[in-house]
């Protein structure tokens, strides 16, 4: 969600005549997007602003780039921010693209003098042809203990069916092969927006019938939405990309109730079932925090069992982190030391990874449809339907197009092959 609004700003800058400049010693104006959802990300954040200090040392105040910083870590840290980090000009409580925009057009001068657009400029990325999103929800109305995104991105707002079909088209029409839409639940679509508007399932069939999209997916999806009709209505559509990104966190069943997610680790197992039966060709993903405070060494085997039992060909995996104003960090002691969840970490890693490898090797010798990324003259890069890169040696296919490649090679997370 990060990276579809700084590519919306992106969009939005370039269609008012800015560039994307190589190094922050170029610009006239940095924009900082900030991430809270977990420590590290928080941590990045500010040792990146400190490493913005050389470029305005030594300068009269107002001199040099102005220094924009926005997202969840602002509110959270404002006093702190200023004070270390005096040279950042602005700070902005959010990260909404259009409320970004408008502050930015109030102090960026060159932003100032340009007229407003009709409608926001589709987000493309036009080397890649792909990664194009559409924020479909902002917000989440969950109440996850443990997360902080329903604090930082405020409570659900959905984007209207009509505004999400006309984002989606734009983006066709500026030259995107395929797209995801987004949201932190993505299946709750249309939940807050009042008796009888459109739903995930809707809003799908829509942009299947109104763009051409040849592959369109989505993401994130809450395990306790996954429906059979999701799985027939959407899952099952040709034209929807074989991929599934169904974040469990945890094994345990007491831990996933402590984390109040809302299901079970049966329904869990249920629901992957119907997934593979409506789309046999299924890339699963996941993701999984290890050390929440009462995750005992039981707990954390029976994650490890689930892992084993359930099958993903790719994982995200974190270790908890206490972030403030969550009900976990508030009611539950984090009493796990950090070097114990650290390695409970890697050791879930390597399980992980090992499976995941075995699985990927389900694809060697298999042909698949890819979308071709780059070209250069030693080697090609595409990408599947379920977003794994393929390295090509030689390829005739222009890149943004469609080609056919039999795989014969299978790394940890890329596979090598030849066009067809
Ligand atoms: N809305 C999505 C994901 C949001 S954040 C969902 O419900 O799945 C992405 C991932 O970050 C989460 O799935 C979780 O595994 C991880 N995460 C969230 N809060 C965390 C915390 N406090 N500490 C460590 N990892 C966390």
């Amino acid at each position: 969600m990060n990276v579809a609004d700084a590519a919306e700003l992106a969009a939005q800058l370039d269609a008012r005549g800015g560039h994307a400049v190589d190094s922050p010693e170029q610009a006239g104006l940095i924009l900082i997007n900030t991430c809270t959802v977990r420590q590290k990300a928080e941590d990045k954040a500010l040792s990146f602003f400190g490493g913005l200090k050389a470029l305005k040392h030594g300068r009269p105040r107002g001199a040099g780039p102005l220094i924009v910083a926005m997202g969840c870590v602002i509110p959270k840290r404002k006093a702190e921010i200023q004070r270390q980090f005096p040279f950042v000009d602005v700070l902005l409580d959010y990260s909404d693209p259009e409320l970004v925009l408008a502050e930015l057009a109030r102090c960026f001068p060159p932003l100032a003098a340009m007229p407003a657009l009709e409608a926001p400029p589709p987000a493309v990325n036009p080397e890649l042809c792909r990664a194009s999103f559409v924020t479909a929800i902002r917000g989440c109305n969950h109440r996850c203990s443990y997360c902080v995104v329903p604090s930082a991105r405020g409570p659900q707002r959905d984007t209207p069916l009509g505004d999400i079909v006309a984002q989606a088209q734009a983006l066709e029409a500026a030259g995107a092969a395929d797209m995801t839409v987004l949201g932190q639940n993505i299946l709750a679509y249309g939940r807050t927006s009042g008796p009888g508007a459109p739903g995930f399932c809707e809003l799908m069939e829509a942009l299947l019938a109104r763009t051409g999209f040849r592959w369109l997916s989505f993401l994130t999806s809450l395990p306790a939405d996954l429906t059979a009709e999701v799985c027939q209505r959407v899952l099952a559509q040709p034209r929807v990309a074989p991929l599934l990104h169904l974040p469990v966190q945890s094994g345990s069943a007491k831990v996933l109730g402590e984390m109040r997610r809302g299901y079970t680790v049966e329904h869990y197992r249920r629901v992957v079932e119907l997934a593979r039966q409506a789309r046999p060709d299924l890339y699963l993903t996941t993701d999984l925090l290890v050390g929440f405070p009462t995750e005992t060494e039981r707990d954390f085997e029976e994650t490890l069992a689930l892992v084993r039992d359930v099958g993903f060909d790719d994982a995200f995996m974190f270790a908890y982190s206490p972030r403030p104003g969550t009900p976990a960090s508030l009611e539950l002691e984090d009493r796990l030391p950090r070097p114990e969840k650290l390695e409970r970490l890697k050791q879930l890693i390597a399980v992980q990874r090992e499976l995941g490898a075995v699985r990927n090797r389900r694809y060697l010798g298999q042909e698949l449809e890819v979308i071709i990324e780059q070209r250069a003259p030693e080697q090609t890069t595409a990408r599947t339907a379920f977003n794994k890169p393929v390295y090509l040696a030689a390829c005739r296919q222009r890149v943004g197009g469609f080609t056919h490649v039999r795989i014969n090679a299978v790394r940890t997370s890329s596979f090598y092959g030849e066009e067809r």
